[in-house]
């Protein structure tokens, strides 16, 4: 078999990239149409209504889409939004806190940072402390751990504060209750290849009114929110986009205003409870007591490698699971319920691992 045969043969269960659904992987295959018209346009426009409404963001919202992986939509935010005098807050529990920790320092934003592990935050005692910031940045789902917060909770937070609610939802938003109106959001970040189960190379932030406010120029070319927003107001962007994954874009949105959103939170928990009870008998616990629909991470009970456990997943039944790196690479270990998956597919994968353990 040739490398690339082995490529594509595989069964992923990833946290990003995650399965795409066949009628929407066969729009990938059709001919790039041009996009400087009135119909790619409408299609743009007809992307950011959904989009808006799926967040249930406030009126007045807008999104910005860029062709990047999501790191850049997490960066060119901290770029448009925060300021080199104001401090920030960053909610760090994992790989994608420290990320937008190094991001903000990168930029010389003054940072606070709020190390928890697998604290919800719900009691709001880990935010008592914090002096006056001018954002609080949350990851909804912490991918790195499969670990939710309380978004209600940093919400909260937000409101006494007065300061801007920048929310990481990337590996949330569709599986898990992403409401920007309820839990007072300001930014939320998303990428095509988490949740919307669309290839990767769409990354997208819908900003509330009162982040448009704040803003502001940007010392980057192509991160430049206000270019984005002139632009997006007629349905364009600066610079070519990425229109082959905008076309399937628009059908997976058309499908979920379609069926509603909280049809999909039900199917993605349906999955993830499913995958839960079927492992509950092997050697493995749920590394978070508060996981989300999109994920599971597990910890092994007994002395089995985690490492070893992915690696013949991968080798014996070409199944694709997200190992950990740093000091939980022979603990833990993640299974996605984003995309595509169904029941039997999660019978495969408890299948293969109670062979394997
Ligand atoms: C996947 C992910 C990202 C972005 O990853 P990219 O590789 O840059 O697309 C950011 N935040 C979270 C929480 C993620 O799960």
């Amino acid at each position: 078999m040739t490398m690339l045969e082995n490529l594509i043969r595989q069964d992923v269960f990833t946290p990003g990239p995650v399965r795409m659904a066949d009628d929407i992987l066969r729009l990938g295959t059709v001919q790039t149409p041009y996009f400087r018209n009135e119909a790619f346009s409408q299609l743009v426009l007809e992307c950011e209504r959904w989009l808006l409404k799926i967040a249930n963001a406030p009126a007045g919202s807008r999104v910005v889409f860029l062709t990047a992986a999501g790191t850049a939509a997490m960066e060119a935010t901290v770029m448009n939004l925060l300021a080199q005098e104001r401090p920030a807050a960053v909610i760090n529990g994992g790989t994608f806190g420290q990320r937008l920790v190094d991001i903000c320092e990168l930029h010389r934003v003054p940072v606070l940072q709020v190390k928890v592990d697998r604290d919800p935050l719900s009691d709001g005692s880990a935010l008592k402390e914090l002096g006056k910031v001018d954002a609080l940045l949350v990851t909804a789902h912490e991918t790195s751990v499969g670990h939710l917060y309380d978004l209600h909770a940093t919400a909260r937070f937000c409101r006494d504060q007065n300061c801007l609610h920048v929310v990481d939802g990337i590996s949330a938003f569709i599986t898990d209750p992403i409401d920007m109106q309820s839990q007072g959001i300001d930014a939320l970040i998303i990428s095509s290849h988490k949740g919307l189960a669309l290839p990767p190379g769409l990354a997208m932030v819908l900003l509330s009114p009162a982040a448009l406010a704040r803003v502001h120029g940007s010392c980057s070319y192509y991160f430049d929110f206000a270019s984005h927003l002139r632009d997006g107001a007629r349905g364009q962007t600066p610079f070519t986009p990425a229109v082959s994954i905008f076309l399937q874009l628009h059908e997976r949105l058309r499908q979920i205003v379609e069926t509603g959103i909280e049809a999909e939170w039900a199917r993605a928990q349906s999955v993830a409870e499913y995958f839960r009870r079927g492992i509950s008998r092997l050697p493995l616990a749920p590394y978070s007591t508060h996981m989300p629909n999109a994920m599971t991470a597990l910890e092994m009970t007994n002395r089995a490698s985690a490492m070893d456990v992915v690696r013949e997943l991968e080798s014996r039944h070409r199944i694709m699971v997200a190992p950990n790196g740093g000091d939980l690479r022979d603990r833990v270990f993640r299974v996605s319920h984003m995309g595509a998956t169904s029941i039997n597919d999660m019978d495969r994968v408890i299948a293969a691992l109670a062979e394997i353990l």
